[in-house]
């Protein structure tokens, strides 16, 4: 017998499965696209538990015969594309022909179907890839999908799914994008029998955004429109100067399907320079329409990702759409955004001489848990950025090692400080005469970091002190946001929020922490859990919340760069010296600097 075989069917099916159903999101939008496909002016998804144990997609689409139906469950059966040309100039959703017996092999699949000129409908029942039946049924034209049990023959796949919580919010997000995608298609989306939204068919995209997204939006988005031969980009994008901590809100659309392209959105934020802050993100529902020959749909199983064919001349269309968008209507506000942002100066990070100069005084603990302030924790975080000049005089070389206090010298500081204090040279630096030498201090990062460490301490050590708020604010989330607040509900109430869930998606937060100013509060907690969205997995909530705090209050906190008191500046040398990063401020730069006598010698010629 030969040792080579051709797979069952089965078997190949759940390959298969393993490429196109990752989660229940990934059934519902398979079965969407399909919907879609056939015409279905009436959508309606419903889903119980995250879509875990029951999901179902019903359309008023053109149906199958019951010979199509049969046809449909099988292996590379499609309707869309018939030979392999087809493929370069394909339009339509699906056409691997692999979907329905995917999910057919991993699930407890029912598929209803019904043309319009057929008396009845069919309904074929079938679990784990194995039929179950097949028999006449009553129903509307259309087609109606349920799956229910996902994965269940597979247990190894449904240990990866997340929580309900999470798959549902991944759900809701899909169903917003195919109903803002698809204007003629009215989209209804339950769950566990539930309305959560509607979505009429033949609004307008502003009106769909609105509704579908956040009505308090729109304000902030401007049109745009624009077409060459073969492309054609229109939408909605943020005025300059709107900007989000993530690209959750940057939604592109293909052809009328939600997709990723690095192409575009790279475009996109190229469109965006100088008009909001570097490292942040534009908002954007944007729809290109370009000749499917000049598109790659197929690099994704899941056809998430598209590749273009003309890179460049994408680039440039979306450029020039953007910065005409802006230079009409919005010449003034442009202006004064690109005055603002252009004269800004992005702080860059310490040149690595500077840094090797000032290493740790100790070797770095494994693996330290808390998070150190580091520049790339500074810019991707998104604390606004400040304007720093270089702190030591260019005409100083870099210092050297030897500058560095080592751990021996360390402690001796510690227990009583060794600096003495000379005077202070300009605005904000203290000279101090030490053993090794002399030293410049930064008064502003000195402080910053004691400042810093007693704020952590304290979050770390105990619960933190509320203000409540008179007007209670009202907070309306995107379902993977709300998500992501509702696991890491603990950790912030914890430093002083009080949040109530009034709804799915709302919230209203009637208590803040006294370090917050009240104005600040929605800023500070949206951007939060954007960034713990991005990075909660990797690294623990806490820790990163207490970061944030801790940098937004040594921000808040006036009066840190003024000089030191005569009398209290080698106290206060030693109450930097008791920190754990007494070598560097919040934002990584030294606090101070150490001239050994020795290079003076050497800079004197003794
Ligand atoms: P593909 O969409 O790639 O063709 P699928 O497995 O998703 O593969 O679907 C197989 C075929 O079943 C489709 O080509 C289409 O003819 C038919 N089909 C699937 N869903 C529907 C639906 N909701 N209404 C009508 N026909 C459908
Ligand atoms: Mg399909």
């Amino acid at each position: 017998m030969s040792k080579i075989q051709i797979l069952p069917d089965n078997v190949a099916n759940q390959i298969a499965a393993g490429e196109v159903v990752e989660r229940p999101v990934s059934v519902i939008k398979e079965l969407l696209e399909n919907s879609i496909d056939a015409g279905a002016n009436k959508i309606e998804v419903e889903f119980r538990n995250g879509g875990k144990n029951y999901m179902h997609v019903e359309d008023n689409g053109c149906g199958m015969s019951p010979e199509d139906a049969r046809l449909s469950l099988q292996r590379h059966a499609t309707s869309k594309i018939k030979l392999a040309k087809d493929l370069n100039t394909i339009a339509s959703f699906g056409f691997r022909g692999e979907a329905l017996p995917s999910i057919a092999s991993v699930s407890r699949f029912t598929l209803k179907t019904r043309t319009e000129d057929a008396s009845e409908g069919l309904e074929i029942s079938i679990n784990g890839g194995k039929l179950v039946h097949e028999k006449a049924c009553g129903m509307n034209p259309g087609t109606r999908i349920e799956v229910a049990n996902l994965f269940n023959t597979v247990p190894a796949r449904r240990k990866f799914l997340k929580t309900e919580n999470t798959e549902a919010a991944h759900i809701t997000h899909l169903i917003r994008l195919y109903a803002i995608a698809n204007p003629k298609v009215g989209f209804v989306l339950k769950e566990n029998g539930k309305v959560l939204f509607q979505s009429p068919p033949s609004s307008k995209l502003i009106e769909r955004v609105g509704r579908l997204w956040n009505k308090n939006l729109v304000n902030d988005l401007v049109e745009v429109n624009a077409a060459e031969v073969d492309l054609k980009l229109s939408g909605l994008i943020s005025k300059p100067g709107i900007a989000r901590s993530t690209r959750q809100e940057m939604v592109t659309f293909v052809n009328g399907r939600p997709v990723d392209s690095k192409t575009l959105s790279y475009a996109v934020i190229e469109g965006y320079h100088t008009f909001i802050p570097k490292g942040r993100y534009p908002i954007v529902f944007l729809f290109l329409e370009v000749d499917p020959s000049l598109v790659d749909v197929n690099v994704h199983p899941a056809k998430r990702e598209v590749r273009f064919r003309q890179e460049q001349r994408l680039r440039q269309f979306v450029l020039e759409t953007i910065s005409k968008a802006f230079n009409g209507h919005n010449e003034k506000l442009v202006k004064d955004f690109r005055g603002q942002f252009t004269t800004e100066v992005i702080w860059e990070a310490p040149k690595v001489k500077e840094e090797k100069a000032m290493p740790e005084s100790k070797p770095a603990p494994p693996k330290p848990v808390v998070l150190l302030p580091t520049p790339s924790f500074e810019q991707k975080n998104q604390i606004p950025k400040v304007e720093i000049k270089p702190q030591i005089s260019r005409s100083v070389p870099a210092p050297k090692p030897t500058a560095v206090i080592h751990s021996a010298q360390k402690s001796e500081v510690r227990s009583k400080s060794d600096w003495r204090f000379m005077g202070h040279l300009k605005e904000g630096y203290a000279i101090f005469e030490t053993p090794k030498g002399m030293v410049v201090l930064n008064c502003k990062g000195a402080r910053q970091r004691i400042r810093y460490e007693s704020v952590k301490k304290d979050l770390e050590a105990r619960s933190a002190v509320s203000q409540t708020l008179l007007l209670p604010l009202s907070l309306e989330l995107e379902p993977l946001v709300a998500s992501v607040l509702e696991e890491n509900l603990k950790t912030i109430e914890k430093v002083g929020f009080l949040i109530e869930r009034f709804g799915r998606g709302f919230y209203r937060v009637t208590s803040i922490p006294r370090w917050l100013e009240p104005e600040k509060a929605e800023a500070f907690l949206m951007d939060t859990l954007d960034v713990f969205k991005e990075q909660g997995g990797k690294i623990k909530t806490t820790d990163l919340l207490h970061e944030r705090i801790a940098q937004l209050v040594v921000k808040q906190t006036s009066g840190m760069g003024r000089c030191l008191h005569s009398s209290q500046a080698e106290q206060f040398v030693e109450e930097l010296m008791r920190c754990q990063k007494p070598q560097t401020c919040p934002r990584g730069y030294p606090t101070f600097y150490e001239m050994p006598s020795s290079e003076l010698d050497k800079r004197f010629g003794q």
